[in-house]
């Protein structure tokens, strides 16, 4: 463990490898960590449409391949471990991983979040073909046909409205019997004619040949199952999973400062508590979560580790 990074950026998605670009293009020595898989969220995503300029095969992980590109292009490292621990204290920081230790004078956590899954069975393999996470995302796929969300949350209420502009019907899921979403938001879905509810009931299944076909519900207050069927002319619908998300922040818990859920709290200049440290992407307090907003951040933390390390 002898060199010393400028900035070592924890997390590999499009808020890492923006802030990695940035710094790289600063001529700053810059390795990024990332535990699971380059490109984070938008790897799971066929299209992204939403990004600016990703116009020609936009899927998430040709624009992830780029991304990549782009950052060792300007010298940029890119190890593939986990992060285990970490010492923020003093100007330069150390991270363990599983394997190694490494060294520098910055720190962006991009850690990203997960959305949070409700664990039935073929939820997983269908993502993608039916199942979604992401309405800003996916909605526009579901033109003219049938969707469901699952969840009673702000979310879930929220995009359950913003996917009835797409869809032919939008039936809300919810495992109890009244929703969790504030009123105001609850009121937009009661009065919203394409939007229907069925209570009491979570996802048990998920099946079809290639897509969506059918959803097995339970429904929690009578034991009884239904089974729904894709509509013989569309011979697909959608599943919106709308359940929360989880910040993937727990080895920070205690040192950088978190909002209840989890989410770390970074000024406009994605500066932390601790000095040195910034945030950026996802796993920061903030009001959107897209790529865009994350390569925004990646940017502006990666400028400011580079004003901090000047400062130094
Ligand atoms: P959330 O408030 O945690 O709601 C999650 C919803 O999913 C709840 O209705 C919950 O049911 C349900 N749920 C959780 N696990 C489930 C499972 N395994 N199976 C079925 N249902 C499950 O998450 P969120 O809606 O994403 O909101 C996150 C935060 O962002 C909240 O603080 C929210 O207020 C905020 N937010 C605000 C706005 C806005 O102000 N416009 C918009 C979006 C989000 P239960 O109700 O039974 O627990």
């Amino acid at each position: 463990m002898s060199k010393i990074y400028d900035v070592i950026i924890i997390g590999g998605g499009p808020a890492g490898l923006t802030a990695g670009l940035y710094a790289g293009r600063a001529k700053l020595t810059t390795l990024v960590l990332e535990g699971e898989k380059l490109g984070g969220q938008i790897v799971i995503t066929d299209e992204v449409e939403n990004y600016p300029g990703a116009v020609e095969e936009p899927t998430g992980p040709r624009l992830v391949d780029r991304m990549v590109k782009q950052y060792k292009g300007f010298g940029g490292e890119i190890v593939m471990e986990n992060v285990e621990s970490f010492d923020f204290d003093g100007e330069i920081k150390t991270i363990k991983t599983s394997k190694n230790e490494y060294q520098a004078k910055a720190v962006i956590v991009a850690s990203g979040a997960s959305p949070r899954k409700l664990g039935a069975k073929g939820e997983d393999k269908y993502v993608g073909k039916g199942v979604s996470f992401c309405a800003t995302c996916d909605a526009a796929f579901f033109e003219d046909l049938e969707v469901y969300v699952i969840g009673g949350g702000d979310t879930a209420v929220e995009e359950a409205v913003f996917i009835s502009k797409f869809a032919r019907k939008v039936t809300i899921v919810h495992r109890r019997d009244e929703l969790r979403a504030a009123k105001s938001i609850q009121d937009k879905a009661f009065a919203n004619e394409k939007i229907d509810f069925i209570w009491d009931s979570v996802v048990e299944e998920v099946a079809g040949e290639g897509l969506v076909e059918e959803m097995t519900l339970l429904n929690r207050k009578t034991n009884e199952k239904t089974v729904i069927k894709a509509d013989e002319d569309d011979g697909t619908f959608g599943i919106f999973v709308m359940v929360g998300y989880i910040p993937k922040t727990d080895i920070f818990k205690g040192v950088l400062e978190m909002d209840e859920a989890g989410y770390i709290i970074g000024d406009e200049n994605m500066k932390t508590n601790v000095d040195g440290v910034f945030v950026a992407g996802d796993c920061r307090q903030k009001p959107l979560r897209q790529v865009v907003t994350a390569t925004a951040d990646g940017a502006i933390a990666s400028i400011s580790a580079e004003k901090y390390i000047e400062g130094h």
